[in-house]
């Protein structure tokens, strides 16, 4: 067989399988050897690391990383991949395949079945994957929200919500998810990918990110839920004034949000789109004071 990213072999497999590609599960295969390469190179995997990958399509990555990493387990929801993932995967004895759904899989299960490699424990859990684009942000949200005890999420997704979870205060992109995932973790650009490395082709460009998951949270909240309701409230409705767009949340009248945006010396003509995290606590923190 030629490389497993060699788009001939992508040819071979679906002829000799029988095999389509399914566009509603998001199937845009890589054919991309520096893309891969740099996905697995930034992940920074050692042999003592468990990798978690999404979605491993025929395995381009999961071959990849299989050389990097101590263990691999990838979680695959198309069941007519899993023959396929045993052939082209046949040569390591280091990966798993997981046929099921990412958003119903339970990470801390899969991370406490494989906490050892050859009797060791393992170091680090490095999550990568190239991204099925229709659920790019719930699968974000999902890993981080669970509080899954990894290192980092290296990922390709739309370069569009790259752009989104990268942005600043200020910005068009930025948003309910900029801050939502900068709370939880720091964002390096990794790679720009253009459409035309996929079969089948994409509408859009990739972006390759990667997501270090913070061990301490960059703000102190009394209540995370407030945070979120507050950030949720602020750009449901952004382009009203801060006054106007948090009126209402947990309750609160238009007098009690400028009580409260006063007590912070926030002004209450801005926008959500123009604080800083710090600021977003702030007003949590001021709704919830702690007891
Ligand atoms: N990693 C391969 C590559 O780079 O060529 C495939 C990437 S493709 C963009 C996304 C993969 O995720 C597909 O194999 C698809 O079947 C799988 N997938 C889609 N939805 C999924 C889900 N909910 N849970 C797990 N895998 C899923």
């Amino acid at each position: 067989m030629d490389k497993l990213y060699a788009p001939t072999t992508i040819r071979d497999i679906k002829n000799r399988y029988g095999f389509k590609l399914s566009k509603s599960l998001g199937q845009n295969f890589l054919t991309d050897k520096n893309i891969i390469d740099k996905i697995i190179e930034q992940s920074f995997i050692s042999k003592k690391d468990l990798v978690i990958e999404i979605g491993p399509g025929i395995g381009v990555l999961t071959a990849a990383a299989a050389e990097a990493a101590g263990k691999v387990v990838s979680i695959e929801i198309d069941h007519n991949l899993i023959p396929i993932l045993k052939e082209t995967l046949h040569e390591y004895d280091n990966i798993t395949i997981v046929n099921q759904d990412i958003m119903k899989t339970n990470l801390h299960e899969i991370m406490e079945q494989n906490h050892e490699i050859n009797g060791q424990k393992i170091e680090g859990v490095k999550i990568i994957g190239n991204l099925p684009y229709y659920i790019t942000t719930p699968i974000i949200m999902k890993i981080l929200e669970d509080g899954v005890k990894a290192d980092s999420i290296t990922i390709m997704l739309q370069k569009e919500v790259a752009d989104r979870i990268k942005a600043q205060p200020g910005t068009k992109a930025y948003g309910a998810l900029s801050v939502a995932v900068q709370y939880y973790c720091t964002v390096s650009h990794v790679a720009s990918a253009p459409k035309e490395i996929f079969i089948p082709q994409p509408k859009v460009d990739s972006t390759v990110i990667r997501l270090d998951i913070r061990k301490e949270k960059p703000v102190l909240l009394h209540n995370e839920e407030a945070f979120f309701a507050v950030i949720k409230a602020g750009f449901g409705q952004r382009r009203k004034t801060l006054l106007n767009s948090l009126t209402g949340v947990y309750g609160l009248s238009k007098e009690e949000i400028l009580a409260i945006l006063n007590t912070t010396g926030i002004d209450p003509s801005r926008r959500a789109e123009t604080l800083r995290i710090e600021e977003f606590a702030e007003l949590a923190n001021t709704i919830f004071p702690s007891t």
